[in-house]
């Protein structure tokens, strides 16, 4: 993206807390046990039960409870970033947090039964198709999955090693390769992270492993036409023919901007001793990715000038869509049950260095 710097874009990520409600059997087999988070939504801040005396308190740009809605949710963390997409800025939307505690729920549901359930990815697509015009504008879709440091396509599953390249002159991150749909209603989104989906899960039983040990990322690429004002730019002569260009005339042109959204890896630590082969090298893939991740927020949360984009294919593949001019919304989830307070506690942890 070659837009001037807009301070009013800061490269600082927003990171907002989603805290799902109990399931059943944490409601059954912790019922004794008292939540281990304590949430104060109008304080932004969340209290996490250190043991029976003492808690630790932290801030955040947005605590979402177990009521809030999925809209509320898409409102806080994605809007905004939707929004600067449309202006023509880049814009990452990401989820982090240990397996089952609702990134997936956050990003990817379709609310097909129930819209009021939809996810911030169809709800992106809505408001994205909402502001371009379908006669002079693209929209485009990609749908990707990171596995072990390798990228596969999850609507052409053959395609599994594309290539990241990076352009040296504009730092543009391209994926020859990947599949690209041209997106012009709801319902041809829904069907494509549908296909997705079963690709991913049919990808997955045959590297026998599970959704929740790669990332999977979704790209939408908004190309817009900017016209000029017709009646500005064209001269008359009496007969109402067309004799000259008006003075500052500027020809059309063309905006090029994407938005990002990461169901990232779980973020649970796997017993690395007990875990071997397959199991442990996955372990060492997520650790690495995460971390670079992790470290590149970092970098730009204390507005750091070295931002070390190349240690992770999670990393490269975000460098022209993080940092800069571009737009990056966290959200981190976790659950409220004492038994996964190791695992919540590092999260807010990842959560609290990236502000
Ligand atoms: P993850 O993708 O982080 O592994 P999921 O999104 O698959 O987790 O959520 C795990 C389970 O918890 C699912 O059954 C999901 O429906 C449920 N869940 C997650 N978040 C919420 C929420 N905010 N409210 C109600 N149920 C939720
Ligand atoms: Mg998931």
């Amino acid at each position: 993206n070659n837009h001037n710097h807009d301070s009013s874009v800061s490269g600082r990520v927003r990171v907002a807390v989603r805290m799902r409600p109990r399931n059943s059997e944490e409601m059954l087999a912790d019922a004794d046990f008292a939540d281990c988070v304590e949430l104060q939504p109008e304080l932004k801040r969340l209290k996490l039960r250190k043991n029976n005396w003492d808690c630790e308190t932290y801030e955040f740009d947005e605590i979402l409870t177990e009521f809030s809605s999925q809209k509320r949710v898409y409102e806080v963390v994605a809007k905004p970033v939707v929004e600067s997409v449309l202006e023509g800025y880049n814009g990452t939307v990401m989820a982090y947090g240990q397996t089952g505690t609702g990134k997936t729920f956050t990003l990817g549901r379709l609310g097909e039964e129930d819209a009021s359930d939809r996810g911030i990815m169809v709800r992106a697509m809505e408001d994205i198709l909402a502001d371009v015009s379908p006669e002079s504008d693209m929209v485009t879709v990609s749908y990707l999955q990171l596995y072990m440091e390798t990228v596969q396509d999850l609507l052409a599953p053959e395609r599994d090693n594309i290539p990241i390249v990076e352009d040296p002159k504009t730092g543009d991150v391209s994926l020859p390769g990947a599949t690209l749909v041209e997106i012009r209603d709801q319902s041809s989104f829904l069907d494509l992270l549908q296909l997705g989906e079963a690709n991913r899960f049919a990808a997955n039983t045959k590297l026998n492993t599970e959704s929740s040990r790669s990332h999977a990322i979704l790209m939408v690429n908004v190309k817009k036409h900017l016209k000029g004002k017709t009646g500005d730019m064209i001269v008359m002569d009496e007969n109402g023919m067309t004799m000259q260009m008006a003075k500052g005339f500027r020809a059309p042109t063309v905006r090029k901007s994407k938005l990002v959204v990461v169901d990232l890896a779980g973020s649970e630590r796997l017993d690395k001793s007990g875990s071997e082969g397959h199991t442990l090298e996955e372990a060492k893939s997520i650790n690495l990715s995460l971390t670079a991740l992790g470290k590149c927020i970092n970098a730009l949360a204390e507005g750091s000038s070295h931002v070390p984009i190349r240690d992770s294919k999670l990393t490269r593949l975000l460098r022209d869509s993080f940092g800069g001019t571009a737009r990056t919304s966290l959200v981190i989830t976790i659950g409220p049950s004492p038994r996964h307070r190791g695992e919540t506690a590092s999260t807010i942890l990842f959560g609290q260095r990236a502000m």
